[in-house]
């Protein structure tokens, strides 16, 4: 059984769902989580039910807002006082910033944006994707440990059964040390919406949407069926829709559920950030489009008239 601590982000006080994945995946190992900061009682509970044993809660100086330096050294304070084999945490902007520090600062190994894993006693066996999700590889890890890990979001899924943990909770004191670089500000994105990265449902416009009032049609869609919407990068380049929508190589990468392309051709760097989603929808006007050798279901039609239908359509059902 291996010693497995899991850093947990929050969010408006909730830990991240990508945590919780990561919880049920880890059933039959000794599963610690870390938060920085307070949690409730509800969370620390919830935490629980999907298998934590132990929740931290890491406090000191200078965390109050996430800073690379001071997440990093607080952890690298935390862990080293531990006797953890592994150190996961998701592959969100903040996960991916932090674990490659706190791996070179043990100088120990690191499988990152893992789309699954397995473990095999305490031995660690991840699956990664390599050249844009052309292909799979196999990792595991050797030397020092810890051994670091970042899992994509939404590429595990929820477990369907779960194995409750005692979810002890405690404060512990970290020390955050110098930091040189300070964020000063944070500002939200306007939009209510989940992050694409962290979304169930997708909702993408590409250049066929013409401009950027036509999204509007794939936001009431959206809004029907609880997705976030994104966009190609020929409709981020034509001005139709806001660079952090963006999917693909040069964009975000995403594993939702149900990923909808709506007037999006399916080029290899699209595909590079959205291939993973367990089930592809794409509607599109041309029936030799390349999105309809990944799509799950294909939709040979006009954007324009057919999503609205399913908008309806969906509408009678969930409302039911
Ligand atoms: C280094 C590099 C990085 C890149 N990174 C990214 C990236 O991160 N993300 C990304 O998306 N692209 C990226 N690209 C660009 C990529 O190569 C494509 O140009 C882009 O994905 C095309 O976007 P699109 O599918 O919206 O547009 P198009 O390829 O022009 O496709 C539009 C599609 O809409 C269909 N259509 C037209 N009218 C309708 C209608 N009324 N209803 C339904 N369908 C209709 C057409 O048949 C067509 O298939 C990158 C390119 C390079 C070189």
């Amino acid at each position: 059984m291996a010693n497995v601590l899991v850093f947990s982000e929050t969010n408006k006080g909730n830990v991240k769902p990508v945590t919780l994945e990561i919880l049920g995946k880890l059933a039959g190992q000794n599963a610690e989580v870390a938060v920085v900061g307070d949690l409730g009682d509800d969370q620390v509970k919830v935490l629980a039910e999907y298998g934590a044993s132990k929740v931290h809660k890491l406090k000191g100086d200078n965390l109050d807002k996430y800073s690379p330096e001071g997440y990093s050294n607080a952890l690298h304070d935390f862990i080293s006082k531990g006797s953890y084999d592994y150190v996961l945490a998701g592959a969100t902007a903040l996960g991916k910033d932090m674990l490659p520090r706190l791996a070179t600062k043990f100088e120990a190994g690191l499988a990152s944006d893992c789309t699954n894993f397995i473990f095999d006693g305490d031995q660690f066996n991840g699956t990664r994707p390599l050249f844009a999700g052309k292909c799979l590889a196999k990792v595991n890890l050797q030397g020092p440990k810890p051994h670091f890990v970042t899992v994509r979001p939404n590429a595990l899924g929820m477990p369907e059964t779960k194995t409750a943990g005692a979810g002890e909770a405690s404060d512990a004191t970290v020390t955050a040390g110098e930091i040189r670089a300070t964020i000063k500000e944070i500002i939200a994105s306007a939009s209510e919406q989940v992050d694409l990265t962290e979304a169930n449902i997708i909702v993408s416009g590409g250049r066929a949407m013409k401009n950027s009032d036509n999204f509007s049609i794939l936001r009431d869609f959206a809004e029907v069926i609880g997705a976030t919407v994104g966009a190609s990068r020929a409709a981020v380049d034509s001005g139709y829709a806001a660079p952090d929508m963006q999917v693909g190589q040069t964009g975000k990468t995403v594993s939702p559920s149900l990923y909808i392309a709506c007037g999006i051709s399916g080029a290899i760097q699209h595909l590079a950030g959205m291939r993973t989603s367990k089930v592809i929808v794409a509607i599109n006007t041309d029936p030799d489009a390349p999105i309809f050798t990944k799509a799950d279901y294909g939709i040979v039609g006009d954007l324009f008239k057919i999503v609205p239908i399913m908008k309806e359509e969906f509408k009678k059902v969930l409302d039911q």
